[in-house]
């Protein structure tokens, strides 16, 4: 007999349904599947063996085809298990088909006949189109937060048999996800001083702007870039979806930590692989950092200490917002629209911003700066160096503005930006720019000494306008940009020339 049972799989953060077909003949005991099933599917048939026997349901002595369809895409990991055991209960007439009509599955089988969660699940019931899908207990809050009450936990095969044939109820639901803020961001009151770092840091969440700090240790780079998300608008409820698909994918929710609502803060050890940050390494292209960052930011600490190739990973997806993985017979588009805060040492003893206090051979300097690729810093719009806060501002100085005032004006400018058809000032198309970002008669003749002295590259001057743009939105000026706007754009990415030798 043949049994069609409707689950899922999940290439990146996207869920493709799956029909698996069961069917058990007569013939010499066996076990096949086909339809491109990966290792993990593989195996699937020692776990639901050991777990159908674990659960005192029969396992038929009979020659038994698994057919995971459609035939084309990869099926990975080991979530494919529950629905083929329920298959084979069906096909082998030990489970009544009206039991399973409009109803899918998706979870792990444990050997002791239990069901356990998988990575995505979010993106897999999503891919679910039947009346009911039933899901590991363990993920049925993070499940319910997509699925509502379509969703129904099962916790072992045996409870999950006697609640589809009508002989027990199904397991009460865990508490429905709660929308749980993540405890709340580092505050902005903690930044005593720093004038110019905490400007750049307005500018950097109000415009979208990268952002590098350059100075020595102790400078408050990392308390800085710490406190970033905090000042971004919460997730728009789109994204707050986006988020809980990623990061349900990559297997890193709480389960019952709800809808997330603040943006992500993700900060990668500088010993990270280039698979570990932009994804798409395990079978099912599992999301890397960069998307574990997504609507939220990305924040790498020592920045020359980077791997050149991960640091090269990461172009394409600043570009482009997204970052597409290509695999035969599967593929993803991993979401990847961060806010990146690098940060690093002037120089290799750390002191080279400051004037005279440098230990470091010119050679050394050269050598630590030719690790970050000009393409790469000319990603960030703003470059700034910042010193060891001042011994008077850290004893006796007011406490710096808090964060929630500064957001407040961040979020106003954001939706000055949409109101011009732009996510945010950082992407305003080139074609755009003279209606959106005009230049003052003084403006442009700054910026045209700036090209001519060739202290300012072409793309550098889109940057710089962009940047400006915010600047004069904060400043609540409206009309053109004057040369006071470009000139502190120019200020806040002076750190570059710390770092770009004159000749590139
Ligand atoms: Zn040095």
């Amino acid at each position: 007999m043949l049994a069609r049972i409707p689950s899922a799989t999940v290439h990146g953060v996207d869920g493709r349904p799956v029909s698996v077909e069961v069917h058990v003949s007569s013939g010499l005991p066996g076990f096949t599947v086909v339809g491109l099933p990966d290792a993990a599917v593989r195996e699937s048939r020692d776990r639901v063996r050991a777990a159908l026997l674990s659960s005192h349901l029969p396992w038929p002595a009979r020659r038994v085809t698994v057919n995971l369809a459609p035939s084309g895409i990869r099926k990975s990991g080991a979530g494919l298990d529950l629905a083929i055991a329920v298959g084979l209960l069906v096909a082998a007439e030990v489970l009544p088909a009206a039991c399973v009509e409009g109803t899918g599955f998706v979870g792990e089988l444990g050997l002791d006949g239990s069901v356990r969660p998988v990575p995505g699940i979010v993106s897999l019931v999503a891919a679910i189109t039947e009346a009911r899908v039933v899901v590991p207990g363990g993920a049925a809050a993070e499940a319910r937060l997509v699925a509502g009450a379509r969703a129904r936990p099962a916790w072992t095969v045996a409870g999950l048999v006697a609640a589809l044939r009508g002989r027990a109820s199904w397991p009460d639901p865990p508490p429905a996800g709660r929308r749980i803020d993540v405890p709340s961001a580092p505050d902005l009151c903690d930044v005593r001083g720093q004038r110019v770092a905490r400007r750049a840091l307005e500018v950097a969440a109000a415009g979208g702007h990268h952002v590098l700090l350059v100075g020595p240790p102790g400078s408050g780079k990392t308390m800085l870039a710490t406190r970033l998300a905090g000042i971004l608008p919460p997730l728009s409820a789109d994204e707050a979806l986006e988020v809980l698909r990623i990061h349900s994918a990559a297997g890193v929710m709480v389960a019952d930590a709800g809808l997330p609502q603040r943006p992500p803060f993700r900060a990668p050890h500088h010993g990270t692989t280039d698979v570990a940050l932009v994804g798409g390494g395990s079978p099912w292209l599992r999301p890397g950092e960069v998307s574990l960052a997504h609507a939220g930011v990305l924040f790498l600490d020592e920045l020359g200490e980077f791997a050149a190739s991960v640091l090269d990973a990461l172009r394409q997806p600043l570009e482009e917002h997204v970052i597409r993985v290509r695999r035969a017979r599967a593929a993803a588009d991993l979401p990847a629209r961060v806010l990146l805060v690098g940060a690093m040492n002037p120089c290799p003893c750390g002191e080279g911003a400051l004037p005279g206090m440098c230990r470091c051979t010119d050679v050394m300097r050269q050598r630590y700066v030719r690790r970050l690729s000009a393409p790469l810093l000319d990603r960030f719009d703003l470059a700034i160096t910042l010193e060891r806060p001042d011994v008077d501002d850290l004893l006796g100085g007011p406490p710096g503005e808090a964060s929630a005032a500064v957001a407040a004006r961040v979020a106003a400018i954001r939706d000055v930006a949409r109101g011009r058809g732009v996510r945010n000032n950082a992407e305003i198309p080139l074609d755009a720019f003279e209606d959106l970002a005009p230049l003052a008669p003084d403006a442009a003749a700054l910026l045209e000494r700036r090209l001519r002295d060739g202290t300012l590259s072409a793309r550098g001057l889109h940057r710089v306008r962009r940047v400006a743009r915010t600047i004069a939105d904060l400043d609540g000026d409206a009309g053109p940009l004057e040369d006071r706007h470009v000139a502190e754009a120019l200020n806040l990415r002076a750190a570059r020339t710390l770092l770009v030798p004159a000749s590139r």
